[in-house]
């Protein structure tokens, strides 16, 4: 009997395990605001096997934060300045209550006014600075290294340096408590190409700026940088 039991409780530990395993990680993608390849670029999620995802897209991407549906995480591939004060309250609410959050590329971009915002990324890329020393600015089509800044967190562990062809972003504002993960010699590039933290305990946000693509939606390097980055989001790694 005992050995049954035993049997009994094996089997029930196996399966939860294979159960969690399975469980996919639930992803509300937002885009809009600005064009990409879209094609090139869901060619990439899809490929992502334990990820599932749910489009919005401006202007009505938003309200997802409204009608939030138990996502893990939010993944920001949008553009946009506008939101309305009920929208940001709730995006303040999760993120108090907890919940992943990605960004990707020009999501650095928007809300230049909303300090929330500025603090969940980590950064901003400055559109309205007051000389050419403040004011952020891109290059398309560029090839820039990218090194591994932080060998050790779970994101970036393994990973060795590689080389991107895609677009550069330059001054962009940087705030000093992130967690840098990737870095870059190109001297027109901001210094640093990826970073996390911790906005609290039940919050992990990451930032990876190449993402212009299409070219580098193929790459093996860039799709376990945000494969993993959704994982880690979602206290899955
Ligand atoms: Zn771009």
């Amino acid at each position: 009997m005992k050995t049954f039991a035993a049997f009994l409780l094996l089997f029930i530990n196996l399966s939860g395990l294979t159960h969690a395993q399975e469980e996919k990680i639930s992803v509300l993608l937002l885009t809009g605001g600005h064009g990409f390849d879209r094609p090139a670029f869901f060619d990439m999620l899809d490929s992502f096997e334990n990820i599932e995802y749910k489009e919005m897209r401006h202007p009505n991407a938003n309200a997802g934060f409204l009608q939030p549906e138990g996502y893990d995480v939010i993944l920001f591939y949008d553009m946009v300045q506008q939101i309305s004060e009920a929208e940001k309250a709730a995006f303040e609410g999760l993120v108090n209550q907890g919940i992943g959050l990605v960004f990707l590329h020009h999501a650095i971009v928007s809300y230049q006014d909303w300090d929330f915002y500025r603090e969940v990324v980590g950064g901003r890329y400055i559109e309205n600075g007051e000389d050419t020393q403040t004011q952020s600015n891109y290059r398309h089509d560029v090839q820039f290294d990218a090194w591994i800044a932080d060998k050790t967190h779970p994101i970036t562990r393994g990973m060795k340096a590689f080389d991107i062809d895609d677009e550069i972003y330059g001054q962009v504002f940087i705030a000093p408590e992130v967690n840098v993960l990737i870095s870059t010699s190109h001297p027109e590039s901001m210094e640093h190409l990826m970073w996390c933290r911790e906005v609290n305990p039940k919050t992990r946000s990451v930032y990876l700026q190449p993402g212009h693509g299409p070219g580098i939606f193929a790459e093996s390097s860039y799709q376990k940088l945000l494969k993993y980055s959704l994982e880690w989001a979602a206290f899955r790694r």
